[in-house]
C-alpha cells in the first residue's frame, strides 16, 4: 500500500572536514525527515572537490531514492554542486533570466551594491527542475527526479537552508509520500531506564507500527510511540490504545504526554486549580525556580523564592527554628519541612516546596552522605518530606535529580497521589 523512502544527505565543504563548523544541516534535515516518515541511512561529508563529490553522489543513488545535498551552491570557484551533479545526472544548466533578475535587485536594494558578475551561474539550474525560491539570500535551490531518483539542493548557510526546507522540501517531501507518522511523547519520572525497559520489553519487541522507543532524557525516562498510517486520524486511533496501555503497565510514573517536562505538567496543573507555589532552595540553588520561570505564563503560579544556601539564612529569612538546625542539622527531614513552611507563610502561596541535601563532591558537615536530599511540601493540609537517595553521583547530576524530585511532589500532590514514598531515582 505504501512505499517508503530512503534518504542520504550529502554535506559538500570542506570546512565541515576540517571541524571549523559542525554538520548542523544534516542534523536538522533528519530531524526533519524523520518526522515526513523518510529513513535516513546514510549521511556523508565531503568537500569541496568535484571528484569525491561525484563519488558520493554515485554511491548515493544506489542505495537511496532521495538525494539532498547541502552547500556549494553560492556564486565562488569552490562552489560546484550543481555542475557536479549535473555531470553526474547528465541535465544541462539551464540560465533562468527572471532569477538572475531576483538576485540583481536583492544586490541592489537589499545590499546597495551591484550584483558581480560571477553571481550569474547562481541563476544556471538543471533543466526541468522544480525551484526551491531563497526569500533570505540569493542561491536558490532546486529539486530533479532521475531515474526515479530524487535530487535535492539546498544552499549551506543554516537559516536559508532551513527556510528552504520548511518552505519548499517538506512539501516536496510529503507530495511524494503517501503516508503521515505521528509521535507521541510519553514522559515519566520515579523509575530508572532499565525497569521502564524490563517492564515494557514484552511488549516493545514485537511492535513494528506502532513502534515504541525509550529515550533516557536527563534525570527521567521518555518513551515515544510512532505511527504510520494513511491519514493523521488512522495514526491517532493506532496510537491512543499503545499509550493507555504504557499508562497501565507503568503507573503513575507517566507524569504526562508530550509535555517538555515536570515543570511543565506542574505548571498545568497549578492553573487548572487556580493556586500558586513557592519554593526555599538550598542544594539546588535556584534551580527549581530557574526551570518554572523559563516557561511562559509561570507568574500565574509561582509566586517566587528563596535560595537559602547558609544555615542562618534558613533561619534568618525562612524561620527555620535554632533548635531544628542544632539538633538535626541543615540537611535533614524536620529542616525541609520548616524550609517549606517558612516559604508558604512569607509568599503566602498555596503550596511550597523546599530542597535540602548534600550535593558533593563531599559530605555535608554532619556526615550526610553525598547524594541525600530532602524535599518538602508544605500545603494547607499539612506538611509532607521525600527524602531521595541518589547515591555518589555527580554534584550537577544530584542537583538535576533534585529539582525533578521538587516538581514531582508539586505534581503528585496535585494529583492525589503519595508524595512521600521512596523512588527508585
Ligand atoms: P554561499 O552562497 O554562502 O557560498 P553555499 O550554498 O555555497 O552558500 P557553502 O559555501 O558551502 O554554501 O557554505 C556557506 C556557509 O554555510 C558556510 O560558511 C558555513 O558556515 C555554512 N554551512 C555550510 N554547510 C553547512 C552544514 N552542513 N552545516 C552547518 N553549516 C553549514
Ligand atoms: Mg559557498
Amino acid at each position: 500500500m505504501h512505499m517508503s523512502h530512503t534518504a542520504e544527505i550529502i554535506a559538500v565543504g570542506t570546512e565541515l572536514l576540517l571541524g571549523n563548523i559542525a554538520n548542523t544541516n544534516a542534523q536538522v534535515l533528519s530531524q526533519s525527515l524523520s518526522t515526513l516518515g523518510v529513513n535516513v541511512f546514510w549521511h556523508t561529508v565531503v568537500g569541496d572537490n568535484p571528484e569525491r563529490l561525484k563519488e558520493a553522489l554515485d554511491a548515493a543513488r544506489r542505495r537511496a531514492d532521495i538525494i539532498i545535498t547541502t552547500g556549494g551552491l553560492g556564486p565562488t570557484y569552490d562552489d560546484l554542486t550543481k555542475q557536479t551533479i549535473c555531470g553526474a545526472f547528465g541535465k544541462p544548466l539551464i540560465l533562468h533570466r527572471d532569477i538572475l533578475e531576483d538576485i540583481r535587485t536583492f544586490y541592489e536594494s537589499a545590499l546597495h551594491v551591484p550584483m558581480p558578475e560571477n553571481n550569474t551561474q547562481q541563476a544556471e539550474l538543471p533543466e526541468g527542475c522544480t525551484v526551491f525560491d531563497n526569500p533570505v539570500g540569493t542561491a536558490p535551490g532546486c529539486a530533479f527526479e532521475s531515474g526515479g531518483v530524487h535530487v535535492l539542493m539546498l544552499p549551506g548557510p543554516p537559516h536559508e537552508m532551513e527556510t528552504m526546507l520548511r518552505r519548499h522540501v517538506e512539501p516536496y517531501l510529503r507530495k511524494l509520500s503517501c503516508e503521515v507518522i505521528v509521535s507521541h511523547d510519553i514522559m515519566t519520572f520515579g523509575m530508572g531506564e532499565s525497569s521502564v525497559d524490563q517492564l515494557l520489553h514484552q511488549r516493545m519487541s514485537h511492535m513494528e507500527n506502532p513502534t515504541l522507543a525509550t529515550y533516557a532524557k536527563p534525570y527521567e525516562v521518555r518513551l515515544r510511540a510512532t505511527a504510520k498510517a494513511a491519514d493523521e486520524a488512522a495514526a491517532e486511533a493506532m496510537l491512543a490504545p499503545v499509550v493507555e496501555e504504557v499508562r497501565q503497565i507503568l503507573g503513575d510514573v507517566v507524569y504526562g504526554v508530550d509535555v517538555s517536562g515536570l515543570p511543565e505538567a506542574c505548571l498545568g496543573l497549578l492553573k487548572e486549580k487556580g493556586m500558586t507555589f513557592a519554593t526555599a532552595e538550598s542544594c539546588t540553588g535556584g534551580r527549581v525556580a530557574e526551570r518554572i520561570t523559563a516557561l511562559p505564563g509561570a507568574s500565574a503560579v509561582y509566586r517566587g523564592g528563596v535560595v537559602s544556601y547558609w544555615t542562618s539564612v534558613k533561619g534568618a529569612v525562612l524561620g527555620v527554628p535554632q533548635e531544628i538546625l542544632d539538633q538535626y542539622g541543615p540537611v535533614s527531614e524536620h529542616c525541609a519541612r520548616a524550609m517549606a513552611e517558612g516559604a508558604r507563610r512569607i509568599t503566602g502561596a498555596d503550596i511550597a516546596v523546599s530542597v535540602t541535601g548534600a550535593a558533593g563532591p563531599d559530605p555535608d558537615e554532619r556526615g550526610v552522605p553525598v547524594g541525600v536530599v530532602y524535599i518538602g511540601l508544605a500545603v494547607p493540609e499539612g506538611t509532607f518530606c521525600r527524602k531521595m537517595d541518589s547515591g555518589r553521583r555527580r554534584r550537577d547530576r544530584i542537583q538535576g535529580v533534585a529539582s525533578n524530585h521538587a516538581f514531582d511532589v508539586i505534581r503528585r500532590y496535585l494529583t492525589g497521589l503519595p508524595i512521600d514514598r521512596e523512588t527508585e531515582i
